[in-house]
């Protein structure tokens, strides 16, 4: 087989299908998001972002740069090991307890991202606890996906959200066997939510275990911002909460949160814990600061939902097809892959608006969109310019609309 060759092939498919991946060459402006520039065709282009997952703006935040600056000052760039072997940094022992404590549970544990911490914990859970079966949502992050594969653990897939089918499921084995029940909260392309309350009534029927993914929550949702499940006063019932310090909290990182035991048994013998370098002090040290200021500035998330509502409320009056979601992320359907690059680059080209495509893998074939997040940070002028465009986007290449009533109505 000439490899060199299917290299090339696979990579002239994805082209023709039009879902091959350009990333935007971006420098983000400390102090004036979400404006970054944008390196394009051998020129420097302003543009304004509107598919950060930096959800509330707070990897610019000034506490957030003031404790990075500090730390790096004062400990230098990295951490200098893995966690066992010099690496565990008095920032990351001070986070995990800010992220305990945060989470209402009795301790957290750091990753280096929130991949790794669904990845280890989930294979690490599911391949040595015996007999373990594990019960996954069928629109699970990859990242859950591939930890439960890896855990070679039995596994079954229940319908997205639909509680009566995991109930179906988990009927078919005895109390007695050990199981885990596998979901996220906020679900970050169709920005639908969880029925926590609902899983964990089934859940716990059944003695199984519960693992909430709030990555797309975490920071937004609950009176101190820790998640959905603390929103709907549901904390107690999930064994563990996982999230990640890249979104809302504007940093990197992953983490888990839960009884001591069970944080201290991932520590002990999950592999991507053990055998990974620590995060950067720094990078410790942000988190810490991001997190102190979103557990005491609910006002930060309030402006964060109006700005989302008014997003969803002045392009659906438009005719824009945005789906109806309940959480802040704002998802216009286009349904086309090519279409879809086509729009995004339009905005980009001709708007000075990134909106990145969102195609397969990432969502079904046919589900194509543009998935806009904006920001308490995006003002009222940024707002008039994204409606204007998409419409202007919207007319050019003649996509689809909805009827404006009917819309909002489904809103
Ligand atoms: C982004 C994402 C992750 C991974 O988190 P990172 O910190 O970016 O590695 C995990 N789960 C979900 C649902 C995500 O969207």
């Amino acid at each position: 087989m000439n490899t060199q060759q299917f290299f090339a092939n696979s990579i002239a498919a994805l082209k023709s299908q039009g879902r091959y991946r350009v990333f935007a060459d971006l420098e983000r402006q400390c102090g004036n998001f979400p404006v970054a520039r944008n390196y394009r065709d051998g020129a420097v282009h302003e543009v304004v972002v509107w598919c950060s997952n930096d959800y509330l703006g707070m990897g610019q935040h000034p506490d957030v740069c003031a404790a990075a600056k500090g730390a790096v000052e004062l400990c230098g760039a990295g951490a200098g090991g893995t966690r066992n072997i010099s690496g565990t940094n008095h920032y990351h022992v001070l986070l995990e307890q800010e992220l305990a404590s945060w989470n209402g549970k009795e301790a957290a544990l750091l990753f280096t991202s929130g991949y790794v911490a669904n990845q280890t914990a989930l294979s690490t859970l599911g391949a040595t606890i015996p007999g373990c079966v594990i019960f996954s949502d069928e629109l699970n992050h990859n990242s859950m996906i591939e930890g439960i594969r890896h855990s070679k653990a039995e596994k079954h897939v229940f319908r997205h959200n639909d509680p009566d089918h995991l109930e179906q499921l988990l009927s078919a084995y005895p109390k007695e066997t050990p199981k885990l029940v596998a979901f996220e909260s906020v679900y970050s392309m169709d920005g639908d939510i969880a029925p926590i309350a609902k899983i964990c009534d089934v859940a716990e029927a059944h003695n199984a275990m519960t693992y909430l993914d709030e990555v797309h929550a975490a920071g937004m949702y609950g009176a101190e911002g820790s998640g959905v499940a603390e929103r709907d006063g549901v904390r107690d019932r999930i064994t563990i909460i996982q999230g990640t310090l890249a979104k809302a909290i504007g940093v990197v990182g992953g983490y888990m949160a839960a009884s001591a035991s069970l944080v201290d048994y991932v520590r002990s013998f999950g592999p991507g814990f053990i055998f990974s370098s620590s995060m950067p002090p720094m990078v410790a040290a942000a988190a810490l600061a991001s997190i102190r200021v979103l557990r005491n500035q609910p006002d930060i998330r309030a402006r964060h939902q109006e700005r989302a509502a008014t997003a969803k409320r002045r392009l659906a009056e438009m005719g824009i097809p945005v789906l109806p979601s309940e959480s802040h992320i704002v998802p216009v359907m286009v349904g086309n892959a090519a279409q879809c690059k086509q729009a995004s680059d339009l905005l980009l080209t001709k708007h000075n608006i990134y909106v990145q495509p969102i195609n397969y893998p990432t969502v079904p074939v046919g589900t194509e969109r543009l998935r806009i997040t904006p920001t308490p940070l995006h003002t009222d002028d940024m707002m008039d310019h994204l409606v204007k465009s998409m419409v202007a986007v919207w007319d050019e290449l003649e996509l689809h609309k909805e009827h404006p009533a009917k819309v909002a109505a489904a809103e």
